[in-house]
């Protein structure tokens, strides 16, 4: 029995029997052809037949698994069909006579070095499907077929690889497919990408598993702990088929859970809103499922953009939202770029500690024709549904006071080019800084709402990179010292009579919500497929034994096991 770990990416978990995929290592000499001229045509040839094989593969996955996996195969034909990459890749058999494998693997080199200058990550990773395409046909040219191409899936199977590509996995039986483990690939990698299109979990960054994992092993994988278990005793599989079972049920009861508002056994009302802003989550927004949106991130409409987005082009995104949730509550998060986050346009300069330096509000405050470009187009979007403004990464009163009087300012102009806007907006604060959560009895005099953000919060609090993954072990939102902090803003949002929200990730832990909740946190927000089972959960606690199980932790627990150990009594007592 072999034990070994990753991140889980997709949810769930799953077991089944290994396909390890093995590698085609292809070889690259610097050899010169006699006759260019023949070797370009060879190489448009094999194009041409991978373009064949591409075009039946988008039917057959369209058919198989709809058209969000498609869509995968439609940007690699387009990829294909890059006349001027291709024109490049003939160019240098012209000119050097090189061998056509040895000019696409130099094109893509050449490829790599420019899409490495993006910042924005989800951008650079889409190199991976220039290098895929190039890696295809590079196996066209040695006349080499996939090695998953033929396989024929007859019980359920893990595919196990070193990396993954919508290629490699859609000519597979997905009534077969129960999950992916890839040794390399981030969150944002296709390999994640298409598990959560398909509904199975997905483990990355798991390293040397190919090399430990032979064909037809028995795999077990649960992508909530990242462990993977291969070839398990018999108690290892008992244990892992409760999993397996507990998982499947409570997805069932989240799915039967009936929409509307929540509340607490006791009658407290807890806003269950949606995390929005990349392109995927606000197409999907609906009004049904929850209670509003609870932070819209505007850095993805400008990564999304060559320069600064104008502000028509933000009026027309911010309004779209704000009509979309037809009156409920829209809060857009101005500009929180910086961090790990950056903007090309932007030209900012390296930090040496990024989490630390030129972020948010700080880069706002300090361009303010930037920042009254978008709070004019929120200003703007207001008059079309219930839109609040919300400020990240404040550390004192003199921040909010000057956002607040930029914000006035551009109400003035509003106001004189008869521009109609909410008069009334709520503006509102993120608390996800220790400097905020000492001051946030002051802060809350000056703002309308909290909305604690725990990704950052635990960082700060721990001082602990929240993209360190030497470090994960220590980036514990359960930490006490965390718990204290979520506790102290929700207690200053309640003596001052505004509502607290959380819009971190620990909005849709399990054990997180009764302490939120026993905190004064009267709204989670969560990403689209927490819905179900934040409203489940809210439903089925007690607030007041929430109250007395965080003011039991905070005043009591030394570490955060202490913490969980609470909180899971009261989720075990639902279940
Ligand atoms: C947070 O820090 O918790 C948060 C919601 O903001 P982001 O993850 O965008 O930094
Ligand atoms: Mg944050």
């Amino acid at each position: 029995m072999l034990t070994l770990k990753g991140n889980g990416c997709a949810e769930g978990a799953a077991m089944g029997a290994a396909l390890v995929k093995t590698a085609y290592v292809p070889v690259y000499t610097m050899d010169r052809v006699e006759d260019p001229q023949a070797e370009i045509a060879y190489l448009d040839e094999r194009i041409a037949s991978l373009a064949k094989r591409l075009d039946a593969l988008y039917e057959h996955t369209l058919e198989e698994s709809g058209e969000e996996a498609a869509e995968l195969i439609e940007s690699y034909q387009m990829i294909l069909m890059d006349q001027t990459f291709f024109d490049g890749v003939r160019d240098r058999i012209r000119k050097t006579g090189l061998n056509c494998k040895m000019a696409i693997k130099e094109a893509c080199e050449a490829c790599r070095e420019s899409f490495m200058a993006i910042s924005d990550p989800y951008l650079r990773e889409r190199f991976g499907d220039i290098e895929d395409v190039c890696f295809k046909l590079v196996m066209a040219c040695d006349q080499v077929t996939d090695a998953l191409e033929d396989v024929r899936l007859t019980e359920p199977t893990i595919l196990v690889a070193d990396t993954l590509t919508p290629m490699d996995t859609v000519r597979l039986d997905k009534g077969f497919l129960a999950g992916f483990i890839v040794e390399r690939g981030g969150a944002t990698s296709h390999a994640v990408i298409l598990a959560k299109t398909l509904g199975i979990p997905a483990i990355v960054g798991v390293q040397a598993i190919c090399s430990q994992v032979k064909n037809g092993s028995h795999i077990m994988m649960d992508a909530a702990t990242g462990e993977i278990i291969v070839d398990g005793d018999d108690a290892a599989r008992e244990a892992f088929q409760a999993i397996l079972r507990a998982g499947e049920a409570a997805r069932e009861t989240y799915r039967k859970e009936p929409l509307g508002p929540a509340q607490t056994l006791d009658g407290v009302a807890v806003e269950i809103a949606v995390n929005a802003g990349d392109a995927d989550s606000s197409q999907r927004l609906d009004p049904s499922l929850c209670d509003g949106v609870g932070l819209f991130r505007t850095e993805f409409l400008y990564m999304g953009c060559q320069d600064y987005p104008d502000e028509e082009t933000q009026y027309q995104a911010y309004r779209q939202v704000a009509e979309r949730m037809q009156g409920k509550p829209v809060i857009i998060r101005t500009l929180d770029i910086g961090g790990d986050k950056a903007l090309d346009y932007m030209g900012l300069e390296q930090e040496e500690n990024p989490f630390l330096g030129y972020r948010a509000i700080r880069i706002c405050l300090d361009k303010p024709a930037m920042f009254k470009t978008q709070l004019r187009a929120i200003l703007r979007a207001s008059a079309h549904g219930c839109v609040k403004i919300m400020f990240p990464m404040i550390i004192s009163l003199a921040e909010i006071r000057q956002s607040r009087a930029l914000l006035a300012e551009c109400m003035v102009e509003l106001r004189q080019a008869s521009v109609p806007f909410d008069e009334n907006i709520a503006v509102g604060i993120m608390v996800e800084t220790p400097a905020a959560v000492l001051m946030a009895d002051q802060l809350a005099a000056q703002a309308d709402f909290f909305s604690i953000g725990t990704n950052d919060l635990t960082q700060y609090v721990t001082a602990t990179d929240r993209g360190n993954a030497r470090v994960q072990a220590l980036y514990d939102p359960f930490n006490p010292a965390v718990l204290r902090a979520i506790y102290q803003t929700g207690q200053a949002a309640t003596a001052h009579h505004i509502l607290a929200g959380v819009c971190g990730e620990t909005a849709s832990m399990d054990h997180m919500i009764p302490f939120l909740i026993g905190a004064g946190i009267r709204e989670l927000s969560v990403s689209q497929g927490a819905l179900g089972k934040v409203r489940y959960l809210v439903r089925r606690l007690s607030a007041e034994q929430c109250q007395a199980a965080a003011k039991q932790i905070v005043q009591d627990c030394a570490d955060s096991s202490q913490a969980r150990a609470i909180l899971a009594g009261l989720i075990a007592a639902i279940r």
